[in-house]
């Protein structure tokens, strides 16, 4: 029997976010920490944690070891019971977050934290209206897509009423003529507070945003951003959600990202990271001061799978496998000492980088025709890695045996974070291998 016959053609899947008649994607046969490998042997190094949710790897032998454990103990419990497992992950993960954030509302996936998020927000305030930036991803279901502010909402919309976009900073294109990353950051926090004006504040429930905008191009948040839009939310009584889907439990080198500049949302989502994706889970962690607005009345919503013991059991061995290897320390230094430093090495050898920026492990280039007028290599809503010259660059990363996440007009770099030294200094050489392909598109 042939690999084909004996595991399917792939032609029964629907696939997200393709073209069904489009080239099928790579059969992957087995991983093992930061490499995966087809069914012909070809090994690739995953530079992008596939959606940027492999944080310990593949196949790591603690979360294997507490899956299995779980699986013989109890298997699967409905949220309306409680469990030693789901109890203890919930307090790992409180104890971890800041300020008064102190209850989790365990979803199966990032996509659901928001919707959740949202519908806390709205019903803890009374008010309807949620503003999130042009230029971020907040999931895929009705109400998660229309919070989403890049183009992947177009074709769902019209969406959900009361959601508003803004700009947040990007001082590379910023919106407002900004000169430097200060002056970005404060004529961003005064554009929002124009919006919430215009908007009515007191119809605002919520400003919700990526701690660090991932998708849309890992753009970092300049000091003092998250403490303005704090600052602006206590004024006009909305709340902040951050999401952390992407970046929370150790991608910036923190256990949530906002710990990086010391601000203290509502409500932070997470998902990816907590357990490396191996059985879904995700969650809002919730401040007491919300979770205080249902003390006498019931929150409306629940999933059947919330707060999945075979999801959990891996979380707690997450973060044990976190504090005894150092992991939030590793990814620090690796970001400031290698990545960073190779990645700023390549800008300077390479014209058609237009900028590197990150933190810890998880990083974008941004890819121009021309670094004078900045005119990206390939438009704003292109789709990622399919449109030329970018599915070019792309491929000769695959060739090089690396596998970076392509978004736009940009190669996003976020390996696993128990990546060695000597893997990421290879996956820079083959980075840059690749950018020579790039270079040949400059004008
Ligand atoms: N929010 C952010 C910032 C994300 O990056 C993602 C997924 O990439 C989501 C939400 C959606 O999460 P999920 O795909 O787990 O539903």
């Amino acid at each position: 029997m042939d690999a084909d016959s004996s595991s399917g053609d792939g032609r029964h899947v629907f696939r997200s976010w393709s073209a069904q008649g489009g080239e099928r994607p790579l059969t992957v046969a087995g991983a093992q920490g930061s490499w995966f490998w087809d069914r012909d042997g070809n090994r690739y190094l995953d530079l992008a944690s596939q959606l940027v949710n492999v944080n310990l790897g593949h196949q790591h032998p603690r979360l294997l070891a507490a899956i299995a454990e779980q699986s013989r103990k109890l298997c699967t419990i409905g949220p309306n019971f409680s469990n030693d497992t789901r109890d203890r992950l919930a307090r790992l993960i409180a104890e971890r977050a800041p300020g008064d954030l102190d209850r989790v509302f365990f979803t199966n996936g990032g996509t659901e934290a928001n919707e959740h998020a949202v519908r806390m927000a709205r019903l803890a305030t009374g008010r309807s209206k949620v503003l999130t930036a042009y230029r971020s991803y907040h999931g895929a279901t009705a109400g998660s897509i229309t919070l989403t502010g890049d183009p992947r909402r177009w074709p769902n919309e019209p969406g959900l009423p009361g959601v508003v976009h803004f700009f947040g900073p990007y001082a590379y294109r910023t919106a407002f003529h900004a000169e430097d990353e200060r002056q970005e950051c404060e004529r961003a926090l005064r554009h929002l507070e124009e919006v919430l004006h215009m908007e009515g504040p007191h119809t605002v429930a919520a400003v919700l945003l990526e701690t660090v905008v991932g998708t849309n191009g890992v753009l970092v948040s300049p000091d003092g951003y998250l403490a303005g839009v704090r600052e602006l939310c206590d004024r006009y009584g909305a709340l902040l959600i951050c999401d952390e889907v992407m970046v929370g439990f150790g991608r910036i080198g923190e256990w949530f990202a906002v710990d990086a500049w010391q601000v203290v949302p509502d409500l932070i989502t997470f998902a990816k990271g907590i357990n490396s994706g191996y059985v879904p889970l995700g969650g809002v962690v919730v401040s007491e001061r919300v979770a205080a607005a249902f003390d006498d009345r019931v929150y409306p919503g629940g999933l059947t799978y919330s707060g999945h013991p075979l999801a959990c059991a891996p979380g707690i061995a997450t973060i044990e496998v976190f504090e005894e290897t150092g992991v939030l320390e590793h990814v620090r230094r690796l970001g400031r000492e290698v990545l960073g430093p190779g990645l700023a090495k390549l800008a300077d050898q390479h014209p058609s980088v237009g900028e590197v920026r990150g933190r810890g492990l998880f990083w974008a280039i941004e890819l121009v025709r021309d670094r004078a007028t900045r005119e990206p290599l390939v438009p704003f809503n292109a789709s990622g890695a399919a449109a030329e010259p970018m599915a070019a660059v792309m491929n000769s990363c695959v060739a090089e045996g690396v596998w970076p996440m392509c978004q736009m007009n940009r190669i996003h770099l976020a390996p696993p974070l128990v990546i060695t030294e000597d893997e990421l200094r290879r996956g820079l050489d083959a980075i840059d291998t690749a950018l020579y392909t790039a270079d040949t598109y400059v004008t």
